[in-house]
């Protein structure tokens, strides 16, 4: 029923566009439709925690339209239309758009729709001052409510928060920073790491309350007041919630989808249903969730071929992720989850050096703060592949 249907593609983030490029360097005829929620615009989403001391304002960040991209790669985007349904069977999606609903057939079907912000259970009495930036759309509402000089809180000191903490310390904002863990990047960082960064954006101004949680957010005269679980009162301009982020796996599921934290594919990318595949923020990579750009980029080049007719596995290398936190540049190479081996540490004032090690010696990670991040090519060559 879906022939000469296209390639649909929902979702025009790094993932969605980085395969549609990766389709075009093979085959130039293929149809290709994009079915995207936002404006289409394409942009570098790790650039939103790092723009403010780089002088750059949301717009500027975009650096093609969806018209522009649309000619560029030869293919159809629907801007602002939002898919409700798989309809497997029939090969359909429903769609939503500003003038209602529709339906377009796919052949194969892409789902790189990405994921969704965590909101942190507290009683938010003030939701106009609490933001999340997962998007450019996000970002630039954020900054449209940032006023110089800005007293802001921030929600969570993992790597998202911790950037932006550094970004807005630079930026000659009044910077308070609440996590629950009691250092810093606490799911990637061993806790020496972790105390390293926290002392330099610590000197830098940044201040932090670890080991706490917000419970309530309230106005205040000009701005929030926020209430610890400590009973301590907290008063800012505004609030940038950032504690992670779940794969958007609801309309997979509805539709029959093999789901677990993300939604499963192998390494072919391919879900339960033959016909369609995922990849980016929403899937889980035979086992593998990773918000991260370098495995969208090896996934969306595994699939293009698989697209095209010619069949691969992705490959994931060892893919150490640098954490931007420019006062204190960072890199860590997370540890396979589970994975059993102790964190050795070696600290010094011009940086931390951490290995994981299992209990053969093998490397299974790293964690590398300041000067230390010299070491991150080799240690990236000694560690083992994280799939072949
Ligand atoms: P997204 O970019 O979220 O795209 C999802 C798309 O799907 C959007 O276009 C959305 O509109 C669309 N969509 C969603 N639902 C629907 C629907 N129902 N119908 C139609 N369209 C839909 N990673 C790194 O490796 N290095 C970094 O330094 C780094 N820094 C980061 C800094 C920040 C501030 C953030 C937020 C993330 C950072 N990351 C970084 C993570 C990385 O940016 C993401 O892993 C990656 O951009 C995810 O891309 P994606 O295409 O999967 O998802």
């Amino acid at each position: 029923p879906a022939a000469g249907a296209p390639i649909v593609i929902v979702g025009s983030g790094l993932a969605g566009y980085n395969l549609a490029r990766d389709i075009r360097k093979l085959d130039s005829a293929t149809p290709i439709t994009m079915i995207t929620g936002d404006d289409g615009s394409f942009y570098s989403k790790p650039m939103l925690s790092t723009a403010l001391a780089q002088g750059r304002t949301p717009e500027q960040l975009a650096n093609a339209n969806a018209d522009r991209m649309a000619s560029d790669l030869h293919m159809e985007i629907r801007t602002f239309t939002r898919v409700t349904a798989i309809d497997r069977s029939g090969r359909k999606l429903s769609l939503e758009t500003a003038s209602g609903t529709e339906q377009l057939q796919y052949g194969k079907l892409v789902l790189a729709w990405g994921a969704d912000c965590i909101k942190p259970p507290m009683d938010v009495q003030a939701p106009a001052r609490v933001f999340h930036v997962n998007d450019l759309t996000d970002y630039s509402l954020f900054r449209a409510a940032l006023k110089p000089a800005a007293r802001v809180l921030v929600i969570g000191a993992g790597l998202i928060g911790s950037e932006f903490a550094n970004d807005l310390i630079q930026s000659g904002h009044a910077v308070q920073v609440v996590d629950p863990q009691s250092t810093p990047v606490a799911s990637l960082l061993p806790p020496e790491a972790g105390q390293d960064l926290q002392q330099t954006l610590g000197a830098a101004g940044v201040e932090f309350h670890l080991g706490t949680v917000v419970e309530r957010i309230e106005h205040a005269d000009s701005g929030v007041r926020a209430h610890l679980d400590t009973g301590a009162v907290i008063e800012a301009d505004i609030v940038l919630s950032a504690v992670g982020v779940r794969p958007r796996t609801e309309l997979a599921a509805s539709a029959g989808l093999r789901v677990n934290r993300g939604i499963s594919v192998d390494r072919h990318l391919r879900t339960s249903d033959p016909d369609i595949f995922a990849l980016g923020d929403c899937a889980e990579v035979d086992g593998h969730v990773l918000y991260y750009v370098a495995p969208l980029v090896a996934c969306a080049r595994a699939l293009a071929r698989t697209l095209c007719g010619h069949p691969v596995e992705v490959h994931y290398d060892a893919m150490p992720v640098a954490i931007k936190t420019t006062l204190r540049p960072t890199v860590v190479l997370p540890p396979p989850r589970g994975a059993s081996g102790q964190w050795q540490v070696q600290a010094g004032d011009d940086g931390v050096h951490a290995e994981f090690r299992d209990t053969s010696g093998k490397l299974l990670g790293f964690a590398l703060t300041g000067a230390a991040v010299a070491a991150r090519e080799a240690l990236t060559r000694e560690a083992p592949a994280l799939f072949d």
